[in-house]
């Protein structure tokens, strides 16, 4: 097939590598948030007392008055499904035997976007309470993956 009979909107992927390294920092208020779910298994917002919002994940500067945010709370480890969509493939295209599920969950006035387990999807729902189970102390690194996933509130 030549080029001009490809259909030019077709998605395709390439496979390789680039040589390029990089170094991400979460900046402070990522800094906290990381190590309390590292050091403490809590999830922290910033609470900006001019708008009385809480932003999950923390955050140095308010978006609304930009105000720095020095105050940080500790808003839980339960939250709610906001939204969610199921992944039947995965980032190489083999499709999974099960679909994985990714939902946005809310926490104070923002939240996550984090895998969801241990649900069945005919009950999966939003508004669902959910809850994150964090990997063991040990074995967690200061990432946002030291929450394995979320998963319905016991009850
Ligand atoms: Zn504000």
């Amino acid at each position: 097939m030549s080029l001009l009979e490809k259909d030019p909107n077709a998605p395709e992927a390439w496979l390789g590598e680039m040589p390029i390294t990089s170094r991400y920092t979460a900046g402070l208020a990522g800094e906290k948030f990381l190590r309390a779910i590292k050091d403490e298994g809590k999830i922290l917002g910033s609470y900006c007392d001019h708008c009385g919002i809480t932003y999950v994940p923390a955050r140095q500067f308010c978006e609304r008055c930009m105000d720095k945010l020095d105050e940080t709370v500790d808003v839980g480890t339960e939250g709610e499904v906001h939204t969610f969509t199921l992944l039947f493939e995965d980032l190489d295209g083999t499709p999974r035997e099960e679909p994985e599920i990714v939902a946005f969950i809310s926490l104070g006035d923002g939240g996550l976007v984090h895998r969801l387990d241990e649900v069945e999807l005919d009950d999966l729902d939003i508004g669902m309470p959910v809850q994150a189970v964090f990997k063991s102390k040990g074995e967690r690194e200061g990432s946002i993956l030291d929450i394995k996933y979320f998963k319905p509130v016991s009850s």
